[in-house]
């Protein structure tokens, strides 16, 4: 398999550059690409680039800028194949999981491109004589987006659509560990017709391109998604300039099983939300909360899933997980299993890597409430399961975290999935269905350290975040 070089796009122009490698987490030896470890200067061409370009995208009927949306979706439908399998060898999820990635980026595409018909703001009634008053969507200006590399074409896509749509220019810096996919959806939007400079993208690790994106005056608007840890600190540079900042973090997301619930079922859900995509997902249901009358079924039906579930290269077939996404996110991942361990946990399933960044689904039990695995995130396909006296316990126990992302209950009493869904206090709940796995049109976003919680991703009132709003009194009066 070739090596791709995948350049920076500043002001229309692409600029190679070096520093960057990416080998194949499922064949360590085989660099897939190679991108620039940019330094401050590349963001601040990107940054006037963007600053040059904004006003005449802004000036484009709405519509207009849809269609190149829509054209985009196009472009990338025709290369959908091609870039589910160079997101596979790039980031290591199997190829259906990376072909469904693929057709999400195309969905958002298309959605924020039929938006474009429909932005606008109100007409509302004045208090005074012989005026009406609108409203109206004005684009923030330049936009700085920062993205993770578990989605590296979805999250890109959802936030540079609505960014776009809303008449902003973007300076995108991916992830250090997924050039080539986010490549895939940029080129779709170049060759769509997207004037220069109105995106530009600039490789680079986050401690350099990514501070200065973050630093840089002109940008007004930051979009980030990724650690709790790196959110939290952009949070506070872009609010200490005051800026506009949007933050999506970590979670540590549980799934409530109660006594009355289909146990082989909840297993399913449970494998399928805890080591479905590697566990390396916001959404991955990373805890499970059983009551009594069904941990001891839930634990063996779970440990069954687990063993099912062996780890392989995403494009051989009938793998059903792909490999821990690089050496430092297995040694992290590795470690929390251990310290789980030394705290007197129980291994119930997995926890050996048979064969490089391929780790086995793991089950611990036997947790404390307070040890780590029981709390923080550890992104990878490790499933600590607790018990709870029953539903209000579990309800503590799923509010008792610093996180609020997703979680998910599994019973087959209606009351109880609404008095869960009242009172868990996060994002998204799901009920009888895994913690992960999301609607694009519907609003995504959490509560607690998983968020900024300001504004909401996706869905119509994504565009939110890249538009502020004016209020134009109409009077018809001489
Ligand atoms: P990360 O925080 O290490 O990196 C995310 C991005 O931030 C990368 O592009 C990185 O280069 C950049 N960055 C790092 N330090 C920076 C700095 N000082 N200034 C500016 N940019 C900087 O996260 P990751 O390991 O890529 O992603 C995994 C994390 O993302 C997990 O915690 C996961 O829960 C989270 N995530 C959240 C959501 C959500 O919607 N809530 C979705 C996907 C992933």
């Amino acid at each position: 398999m070739s090596t791709v070089h995948v350049p920076n796009l500043i002001g229309g122009e692409e600029v190679a550059g070096d520093g960057l490698e990416r080998y194949n987490p499922a064949h360590p030896a085989e660099l897939v690409a190679v991108a620039p470890a940019s330094g401050a200067e590349a963001v601040d061409a990107a940054v006037t680039a963007a600053a040059a370009a904004q006003p005449g995208w802004a000036a484009l009927p709405a519509p207009a800028r849809g269609t190149i949306l829509m054209d985009a979706a196009e472009i990338l439908r025709g290369r959908h194949e091609e870039a589910a399998r160079d997101l596979v060898r790039e980031e290591g999820k199997t190829l259906a999981e990376a072909r469904g990635e693929v057709r999400r980026a195309i969905d958002v595409l298309r959605f924020f491109g039929s938006e474009g018909w429909r932005l606008g703001g109100q007409v509302l009634p004045s208090s005074f004589p012989d005026t009406t008053v609108q409203t109206r969507r004005e684009p923030v200006g330049v936009v700085g987006l920062i993205t993770p590399w578990n989605f590296p074409i979805a999250i890109p896509a959802w936030k540079l659509a609505p960014a776009l749509i809303g008449g902003n220019a973007v300076v995108l810096k991916p992830a250090e560990l997924t050039p080539l996919s986010t490549r895939h959806l940029t080129e779709a939007l170049v060759r769509a017709g997207l004037p220069a400079g109105v995106l530009n993208v600039v490789h680079g690790t986050g401690a350099v391109a990514g501070e200065a994106l973050v630093r840089d005056p002109r940008v007004a608007a930051v979009s980030f998604t990724g650690s709790t840890a790196v959110g939290m600190r952009i949070e506070r540079t872009v609010q200490e300039r005051r800026g506009r900042v949007q933050v999506e973090m970590g979670g540590k997301n549980a799934l409530v099983v109660l006594d009355d619930a289909d146990v082989e079922q909840a297993a399913r859900i449970a494998a399928a939300g805890g080591f479905g995509l590697t566990g390396q997902a916001c959404t991955a249901s990373s805890r499970v909360i059983c009551t009594p009358g069904v941990y001891d079924d839930f634990v063996a039906a779970l440990t069954k899933e687990a063993a099912r579930c062996r780890p392989g290269d995403g494009l051989a077939d009938g793998t059903a997980m792909g490999p821990v996404v690089s050496e430092q996110q297995l040694g992290t991942i590795t470690a929390a299993i251990e310290r789980a361990r030394d705290e007197g946990a129980t291994v119930a399933a997995g926890g050996e890597t048979p064969d490089g960044l391929m780790l086995a689904p793991t089950v611990l039990t036997g947790l404390s409430r307070d040890s780590a695995a029981a709390r923080e995130e550890i992104f990878g396909p490790v499933v600590a399961v607790l018990p709870a006296e029953g539903l209000d316990d579990a309800i503590d126990l799923v509010n008792d975290s610093r996180y609020g992302l997703a979680a998910g209950i599994c019973t087959r009493s209606l009351s109880a999935a609404q008095r869960f869904a009242a009172a868990v206090r996060v994002g998204v709940v799901k009920v009888n269905r895994p913690t992960t796995g999301l609607d694009l049109n519907v609003p995504f976003g959490g509560v607690g350290d998983s968020s900024s919680n300001t504004f909401r991703e996706q869905g119509a009132v994504a565009v939110d975040f890249y538009t502020w709003s004016k209020s134009v009194y109409l009077g018809w009066e001489d």
